[in-house]
């Protein structure tokens, strides 16, 4: 069962109107890459991309099997806008490309991903928590272990607290 054509629109609206948002929103059916992306935001043509063949294979990954591929897709989108409405987004991506130092770098991109996910969780409070919370949890392991290697790897000795 993919996720719903249906769904995808009505989530769509419902959620550009919650938010009162100005982004437009497509969808694709394939990301063109190698890597496994579920959405995407561009910050200057303010356009979210989401891809439903890696929603629905990522949701498989995690849960095993697609009962929850709408969530999953709501659950994205939301945090895609989370992007989107983040009024610190530019200040952090520049700081970010500019940044010499793993560490520093890792701990600015690791900020990126935790504000789209805090407003993604208050935008869609009715989705199911479980399923929340771990895909947060999922996506945020990676931006967490490059934290750990930095650090680890890091020259300097620091304390993180
Ligand atoms: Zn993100």
């Amino acid at each position: 069962m993919p996720v719903n054509q249906r769904h995808v629109k009505t989530t769509i609206q419902t959620l550009l109107h919650r938010a009162s948002s100005d982004v437009r929103v497509r969808t694709k059916k394939k990301f063109p890459g190698s890597r496994s992306v579920g959405g995407k935001f561009s910050m200057g043509s303010r356009i979210i991309t989401l891809y439903l063949q890696e929603i629905e294979e990522q949701c498989f990954q995690l849960f095993g099997s697609l009962r929850s591929v709408d969530d999953y897709f709501r659950i994205i989108l939301a945090h895609e806008m989370g992007h989107a409405h983040d009024p610190l987004l530019e200040q952090l991506s520049d700081e970010l490309d500019h940044c010499p130092q793993p560490l520093e770098a890792a701990r600015l991109a690791l900020r990126i991903e935790q504000n789209a996910w805090d407003y993604a969780s208050e935008l869609v409070p009715e989705v199911d928590r479980f399923v929340f919370e771990k895909i947060v949890q999922c996506s945020l392991e990676a931006y967490h272990e490059r934290i750990q290697e930095a650090a680890t790897t890091s020259s300097e000795l620091e304390v993180i607290a």
